[in-house]
């Protein structure tokens, strides 16, 4: 970019709201990516040239109008805790940081919130909790994240045991868009039109307004439960995970030694147990202990939860938060994204045993799929040897029938989260046209110009 277009920018928001510090931008163009050793060496030297920060909607629209007609690239961010390098600018441009757009704007008496994308989802879950409502399901960076980076990459966390991920049961009801076109349009996206948007990774409009379906609150307490072998503490977890009887909103499965890596509650998770972590409604909390014991588990903590600022705060040790832990402990640990089947997942993990031993260790997350079936998925821990390697045990996963979503690629078709209707692509070539929204993340779309009726329909 050059020094005048920096400067044109700057005169459609205010001088603070545009950031030229190279070492801010460099911090605010990356995100997570290198929780991958694939992506690492691949995307450390991308960034942005300048970043913008607008206050509203139409500070959005001024600037999208402005790189449209600049053909300047893109790259929506909200807290930059992606994983997969999603809000990492491939081709330089304007990195569009979209915190300073954090307004709340009302919790209807029906619990959906309307907030704008930069709202903090932990700020979101306070709120909520004030008016009896909360989050259906939140990712376990909650505090920092974002409600438009959730929606723009994320999936699922905490919650989804009961209410699913992201996409199901209409938790987002709508969002408004802003496109990339010569006079960019807001557009309004309301039950499955949100498809068209929703982990799209910022590739096919901006996101400026959400409503979303939050859950009557529910008082709930946190358990830490020890297991002398992986096989009672799956069976424990798996048996309140599935039986609607249990309110719950977190069921955790650690294989030994992973819980050992949890520095911070070290003295909840007696070394070399396998451990599961849940939170239950707070009256069904004596019923759980003495449903523990029975399976053969004891209870290293069971009390109250008093909400995100309290610790221990066991959700900062599940979900991806897992995976950070273990590589603090040891830089040669990644990870996979998996969802076994439900019938055959001992089969399944013993076939990955047998074959990976030692590089495989298994970290279960149970959710609600789409129609209504707890299922186990899985972020299990990989010892990285080579992206070969990788490879062949994402191979092994999916002839076996283990669902994968890659964690070490950078574009969404190959991430496993592409819609197959494609809705998606569709949405990108009626709202950026040029492809300027974070360019090079979905691989199936080419611009118009050179693409051919197939590829546009
Ligand atoms: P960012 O990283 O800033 O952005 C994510 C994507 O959304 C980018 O492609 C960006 O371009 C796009 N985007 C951002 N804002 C907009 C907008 N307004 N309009 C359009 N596109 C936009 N994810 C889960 O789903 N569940 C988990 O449990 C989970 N646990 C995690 C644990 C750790 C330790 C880490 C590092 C990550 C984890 N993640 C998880 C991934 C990530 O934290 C979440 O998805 C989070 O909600 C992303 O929000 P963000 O504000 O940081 O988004």
């Amino acid at each position: 970019m050059t020094r005048s277009q920096i400067e044109d920018i700057k005169s459609m928001v205010g001088d603070d709201q545009v950031i030229t510090t190279p070492s801010t931008v460099e911090r605010l163009s990356k995100d997570f990516y290198w929780y991958s050793p694939v992506l690492k060496p691949a995307l450390e030297n991308r960034r942005g040239e300048v970043v913008a920060q607008p206050l509203n909607t139409n500070e959005v629209a001024a600037i999208l109008r402005y790189c449209y007609a600049h053909e300047i690239p893109v790259t929506a961010r909200g807290a930059g805790t992606g994983n997969y390098g999603q809000a990492i600018p491939l081709q330089g441009g304007v990195v569009l940081d979209l915190t300073r757009m954090d307004k709340l704007e009302q919790i209807t008496s029906d619990g959906v919130a309307l907030c704008e994308p930069g709202l903090r989802l932990g700020a979101l879950e306070g709120k909520a909790r004030e008016q009896g409502w909360e989050l259906r399901c939140y990712p376990s960076t909650v505090v920092k994240s974002s409600v438009g980076g959730f929606l723009g990459g994320g999936s699922g966390g905490i919650g989804s045991v009961a209410h699913g991920g992201l996409r199901d049961f209409d938790t987002v009801r709508a969002l408004q868009v802003v496109t990339m076109e010569p006079e960019p349009r807001i557009q309004l996206h309301e039950g499955q039109a949100v498809h068209d948007i929703l982990h799209a990774w910022g590739t096919n409009g901006i996101i400026t307004k959400i409503w979303l379906a939050l859950a009557p609150k529910v008082e709930w307490a946190q358990a830490a439960i020890a297991f002398e072998t992986f096989e009672a503490a799956f069976d424990f977890s798996e048996r309140v995970a599935v039986d609607d009887d249990w309110t719950k909103r977190l069921a955790t499965t650690f294989e030994a030694p992973i819980a050992d890596y949890f520095s911070p509650v070290r003295a909840l998770c007696p070394l070399g147990k396998h451990m599961v972590f849940m939170l239950v409604a707070l009256d069904q909390l004596q019923a759980l202990k003495q449903t523990a014991i029975q399976a053969g588990g004891t209870a290293t903590y069971a009390e109250p939860y008093r909400g995100l600022k309290f610790a221990p705060l066991l959700s900062d040790y599940a979900w991806n938060h897992t995976t950070l832990w273990a590589i603090k402990h040891d830089a040669a640990y990644t990870y996979l994204q998996c969802g076994f089947d439900p019938d055959r997942v001992r089969e399944q993990m013993a076939l990955l045993r047998n074959r990976f031993g030692q590089e495989i260790l298994f970290h279960l997350e149970f959710i609600k799929n789409s129609e209504g079936r707890v299922i186990p998925a899985a972020i299990p821990l990989v010892r990285f040897v080579s992206a070969e390697r990788l490879n062949e045990m994402i191979a092994c996963c999916r002839a076996n029938g283990v669902f994968v979503a890659n964690p070490h690629v950078n574009n969404l078709e190959d991430g496993g989260r592409f819609r197959e209707d494609h809705v998606q692509l569709q949405a990108k070539y009626r709202y950026d046209p040029k492809g300027l929204l974070n360019p090079g993340k979905m691989l199936s779309f080419t611009p118009k110009e050179t693409a051919t009726e197939e590829t546009v329909r």
